[in-house]
């Protein structure tokens, strides 16, 4: 994105105004601003927003009470949130080319709840993928409401490594798992899921055990927007997604259909179902991420993050780390640090790389022998340094970064220290070279 000095302007007067209201908020913001202007954020589920759709949020729009729908509200004064909300609604229509569009999701999982509500009945069974290899825990995790008020059944991946599909959907064991269970909703849409989504299969799938489709796209909304990832539609009934990922918006969710009948459902499921008064200041600002997602740039952008993946993948597997299914297709990797040494896990990678300034999440691999707290892998994603303009040339430079951090941290806590401070100085350097805005 290009330096806008207006923004940080705007971003310079809050702080201001606010050390005089809050100086104990204040505070900590400013250190928050600093860290996220110097760290290379890797993190596959998190974006660097414009300054148009940040300030939009922190607008005078919060103060409004809107429950209801345009044009059918429960609370006066809202003629102006009516027109905010349509151009929301319209715009996410446009993005994904579908009929219909809930913008009230406060969240992902929220969005996922009301698709749920639209499409089951407590106690019924629905289809997932298992868990621990890249399913999100409202997709049947046993504490969340998805595995408490519904039935999950989960379909796996290729274990084999001979198999040519290895770590990849099995869609063949999807088939046999949904025919044997016969769940009311097959969810397809993962959060650590390298590799692109057969939609079709799945509505085929879908089709034959009486089932409808769910596409919970959250982590590629941003790449199906941009063309460079299927798009579930025609295929799914529902589409539920987070508008904060590869779409580069707010944080929420948002929930499509293309059927009138879903949609009465979905928006009855919402409100008054899971929630009460939309946010009307995040509508306001997916609006926005909408439009700059319509917008020519962004086609190219969600193009770089894919190239940019594919290329931070490459570099990491010459410095001899593992890429989970031997690659990727989209935003993000799983990679599986057991490739550079047995004894480097997820927990200590997150820790070493984020003292060097390298920020991501430890996250399990598919199949892993090591429980969640610990993991064998870490998931990194592209979307954030490609909005700050790194490209293929830069990714070879943080691969070499993160090898040199993960390196000195198996050597010890004397290498560490040194190393990290050396590779924080230069990941500090890359950060100046490309700003945030
Ligand atoms: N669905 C998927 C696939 C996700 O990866 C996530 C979040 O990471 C969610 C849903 C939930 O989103 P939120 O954190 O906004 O509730």
């Amino acid at each position: 994105m290009a330096t806008n000095s207006h923004a940080d302007a705007l971003s310079d007067g809050l702080l201001e105004m606010l050390r005089g209201a809050d100086p104990d908020v204040a505070g900590w913001m400013s250190k928050e601003q600093d860290r996220q202007r110097t760290t290379l954020e890797l993190i596959a589920s998190e974006n660097h927003v414009s300054p148009a759709v940040m300030h939009t949020m922190g607008s005078w729009l919060t103060n409004k009470y809107a429950e209801g729908y345009p044009g059918a509200r429960y609370y006066g004064g809202c003629v102006f949130h009516d027109e905010i909300e349509r151009i929301a609604q319209e715009r996410a229509k446009k993005l994904f080319g579908c009929r219909f569009a809930n913008v009230q999701p406060h969240s992902g999982a929220q969005a996922n709840s009301a698709a749920f509500m639209a499409t089951m009945q407590p106690g019924d069974p629905f289809a997932s993928l298992v868990l621990k290899d890249g399913g999100h825990l409202s997709h049947g995790m046993k504490i969340n409401f998805s595995g408490i008020f519904y039935k999950p059944v989960h379909y796996p991946l290729h274990y084999d490594r001979a198999h040519a599909e290895f770590e990849r959907i099995d869609y063949d064991a999807a088939r046999r798992v949904c025919l044997e269970h016969k769940p009311k909703v097959i969810l397809c849409g993962y959060s650590a899921y390298p590799r692109v989504i057969d939609f079709a299969k799945f509505r085929a799938i879908a089709d034959e055990c009486g089932a409808l489709l769910v596409a919970d796209i959250a982590h590629i909304a941003g790449l199906v927007a941009g063309g460079v990832h299927p798009s579930p539609f025609p295929h799914a009934h529902v589409v539920t997604t987070t508008t904060h990922k590869t779409l580069r918006g707010p944080r929420g969710g948002l929930i499509l259909t293309d059927s009138e009948e879903l949609a009465k459902k979905i928006d009855k499921a919402v409100f008054p179902g899971v929630q009460g008064g939309p946010l009307m200041h995040v509508i306001a600002a997916k609006a926005v991420a909408f439009g700059e997602a319509l917008a020519p740039g962004f086609k190219d952008y969600s193009k770089r993050v894919v190239t940019n993946a594919k290329a931070l993948a490459g570099a990491l597997s010459e410095r001899g780390y593992r890429i989970t299914s031997g690659g990727t297709d989209n935003h993000l990797m799983l990679v599986d640090l057991r490739g550079k040494s047995d004894a480097l896990t997820g927990i200590d990678a997150e820790r070493w790389l984020e003292g060097a300034g390298i920020i991501c999440n430890k996250n399990g691999i598919p199949d892993d022998p090591r429980p969640p707290k610990f993991t064998s892998g870490v998931r990194l994603g592209t979307p954030a340094v490609t909005t700050r303009g790194l490209g293929e040339a830069e990714m070879s430079a943080v691969a070499d970064c993160i090898d040199r951090a993960l390196t000195a941290g198996l050597a010890g806590e004397t290498a560490l220290a040194s190393e990290s401070e050396r590779v924080r100085t230069a990941v500090r350097a890359m950060c100046e070279k490309f700003p945030m805005w």
